[in-house]
């Protein structure tokens, strides 16, 4: 299907497009774009993310601390405060008693709303305060002679906006669009067979969008009530009826058929200096016997940090190029590509390959001749997202490799793809990834690939041993990184973002590095950053896989890939602010080696809750497996998987945590409905998405 398709099909009557609403303007009308909402059914599923409760007033007398109250009466006594900053100060009374309203920024309108004798309302959180009750920026409503608006009868729910569209208009704007539900405007049909213990689809979002004062709140707001259920199963139902679908229509693709003749992948192993795990061999197995194969693999390798998963990229790459095709690998740095590039070039040479390195600093002639071999004699190409830009043409490209996929937008993979199609045979593609993905996950978000896992690290390694220290221990951790310096050992000391900008990073780890050659003179200090020339990157990463440099400054750059099997130590700073599977990553750095290695996580007091719980599961286990079941708990799905930027999964109230046990009666739905029903289906919940499931 394609998406001219879908968004016409999905304009049916009672379906305008937004900007046929009141007060809707260009400006405004760009601003809902932003948001995906275009028209009058996107708003209908656009949901909220919480609700106020507005629908009574709270006697001052009985305004109870940390709670949300909505309070009305007349301000008594205004004034200015003036201390390190300006406060602004009012004292509203009803009948009943007083609060203080607090103000640490306001505007001259503010200062003339609550002035002395003024009647308003207000809406917010009830803190104890030095003079008793008070709530710190309220929302405030004027009132002026007579009681003011009526209360809404329903809880206020509130959208997720973006800048610039004000919440109360995007609140305006759904409450027409839901009037219009509830009074048979628009049509929604109701696709799914009617079920006892769940609403039917317009009740559900009739309850969802304006909930009566009884409903169950907390089980609207933590997803349990049947009417989220149902939109979550629909939501689901619509995931898995594109994948069928895609899956069919794979079913009918082509590829060229990649077998090794000439025995080379022997050879290769041959010539290693290790023998290959026994994880290793099964799963270079099962992509060889897809390689040899008619259809296009879609393949997932999953392999936890260390575990070896560059050698059986290796084997498909070897396959490819006995079979007389091209296979390109892509990373998702420069270091790694390079750090790639020179694995394989080791490796592959003397096979009688030729490899071929394109990243986007790669300029003039050197690119010119990189080009030339890609459209012509090279057998394996190697590098970063450059490969894939326009003016990139291969003579034959029958698979292509994309390590640390997570890293990668669907976008980037589909015009890869593209490049390598031939008129109807489509490339093999082998995705790598050291994030093990949870089995809730791997149900839907990659229900379209086949799975293989090295369940197996190569032998000799022994876990990380982690500890986490505050900052305010620094001098220690460094004293004892001299004595460890001392016994000959390396060490990486990693300062992440702590700015988003990459100068301020750079500037960050400079210093520190900086700090740390003058406390540990007498061993030579690196640093290593994303805006140092790749030369420069380079020669300090050579220097430090011989030796010549002792410890490692860097940024995360070295989070993915980056292999010093003699490195042993790492200190990550700040390490309360950086995601599990990113401390996983950087601790997988080391403990490559035969050295017991140690990862220490520096972290700056108070600790979060969040932040807390990270660096305790860090500490407990190095099983990437656990890790990421974790992260999924902290964090959500669309983020471990990195797919909020990617637009590959995005779920508008299924939350595949929670709503694992709806996927079996999912699947039984499927199997019920008719071609009609399952494409009105796939058309609401993914519209023009569909497309970007295809991995
Ligand atoms: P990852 O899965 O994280 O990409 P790599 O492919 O970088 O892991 O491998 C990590 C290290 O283990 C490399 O130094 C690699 O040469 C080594 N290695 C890979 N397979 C084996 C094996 N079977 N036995 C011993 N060492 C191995
Ligand atoms: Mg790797």
């Amino acid at each position: 299907m394609t998406a001219a398709d879908s968004s016409n099909s999905g304009r049916s009557p009672g379906n305008r497009p937004l900007t046929e609403l009141p007060g809707v303007g260009p400006q405004v009308a760009a601003r809902l774009k932003a948001l995906g909402l275009e028209c009058e059914l996107d708003l209908l599923f656009h949901l909220p993310l919480r609700y106020e409760d507005r629908t009574r007033i709270t006697p001052l007398n009985q305004v109870r601390p940390n709670t949300t109250v909505q309070v009305q009466g007349r301000i008594v006594h205004q004034e200015i405060r003036y201390g390190r900053s300006r406060m602004l100060l009012a004292t509203l009374a009803d009948d009943s008693g007083q609060v203080m309203l607090r103000l640490f920024r306001f505007f001259p309108s503010q200062l003339r709303q609550l002035k002395e004798g003024a009647r308003v309302r207000c809406f917010g959180e009830a803190r104890f305060g030095p003079g008793g009750f008070e709530l710190i920026h309220p929302q405030v409503t004027s009132l002026g002679r007579d009681n003011g608006p009526p209360l809404p009868e329903s809880l206020t729910p509130v959208y997720p906006t973006t800048q610039g569209l004000a919440q109360a208009n995007l609140a305006r704007l759904v409450g027409l669009v839901v009037t219009r539900l509830s009074q048979g405007s628009i049509r929604l049909p109701d696709p799914l067979p009617q079920a006892s213990d769940a609403p039917p689809l317009d009740q559900a979002l009739l309850t969802i969008h304006a909930p009566g004062p009884n409903e169950d709140l907390a089980a609207l707001v933590d997803g349990h009530h049947p009417a989220v259920q149902r939109l979550a199963t629909e939501e689901l139902l619509a995931h898995h009826l594109a994948l069928a679908r895609l899956n069919q229509a794979r079913a009918r693709q082509r590829a060229p058929v990649l077998k090794d003749e000439k025995g080379l992948g022997s050879r290769l192993l041959a010539s290693l200096p290790f023998k290959p795990t026994s994880a290793q061999s099964r799963v270079i197995g099962e992509i060889l016997a897809d390689l040899a194969g008619k259809r296009p693999m879609r393949r997932l390798l999953q392999g936890d940090v260390g575990s070896g998963k560059t050698l059986v990229a290796a084997a498909a790459l070897v396959v490819a190029a006995a079979a007389g095709r091209q296979a390109a690998i892509i990373a998702p740095t420069e270091i790694l590509a390079e750090q790639h590039f020179r694995t394989l070039s080791a490796w592959l040479e003397p096979l009688g390959l030729t490899l071929v390195w394109l990243a986007g600093k790669v300029k003039g002639k050197a690119r010119r001749q990189a080009l030339e071999a890609l459209a012509g004699p090279a057998d394996i190409a190697i590098g970063t997202h450059a490969l894939f830009q326009a003016g990139v043409e291969f003579r034959d490209l029958g698979l292509i490799v994309v390590d640390e996929q997570h890293r990668f937008g669907v976008h980037q993979r589909l015009a890869l793809t593209a490049k390598g199609q031939r008129g109807r045979l489509l490339p093999h593609q082998l995705v790598m990834t050291a994030t093990p993905i949870p089995r809730t996950l791997a149900m839907t978000a990659y229900a379209g690939l086949d799975v293989s896992v090295i369940d197996e690290l190569p032998p000799g390694r022994k876990p990380v041993t982690t500890v986490a220290a505050s900052q305010s221990r620094r001098d220690q951790v460094i004293e004892r990184l001299k004595t460890a310096l001392a016994d000959g050992r390396q060490a990486y000391w990693v300062c992440p973002l702590i700015e988003e900008s990459d100068v301020l990073q750079a500037e960050a780890a400079e210093t520190r590095s900086v700090e740390l050659a003058r406390s540990l003179s007498g061993f030579k200090v690196g640093l290593v950053h994303g805006r140092m020339k790749p030369a420069d990157k380079q020669q300090v990463m050579d220097d430090f896989g011989a030796g010549r440099i002792r410890l490692l400054v860097a940024t995360t750059v070295i989070e993915v890939g980056v292999d010093v099997p003699n490195a042993s130590l790492m200190m990550i700073e700040n390490a309360e602010r950086l995601g599990l599977s990113q401390l996983h990553q950087l601790r997988g750095r080391v403990g490559r080696g035969s050295d017991q290695a140690a990862c220490v996580l520096l972290y700056r007091p108070p600790l979060g809750e969040m932040a807390r719980a990270r660096l305790e599961v860090m500490r407990e286990t190095t099983d990437g497996f656990v890790i990421a079941e974790k992260d999924l708990e902290l964090r959500g799905p669309g983020e471990v998987l990195g797919t909020r930027q990617t637009g590959m999964l995005r779920f508008r109230i299924a939350d595949l945590a929670r709503d694992a046990d709806l996927l079996d009666s999912v699947h039984g739905l499927a199997a019920k409905l008719d071609a009609r029903a399952q494409n009105l289906i796939i058309e609401r919940w993914l519209g023009q998405a569909e497309q970007f499931i295809d991995v």
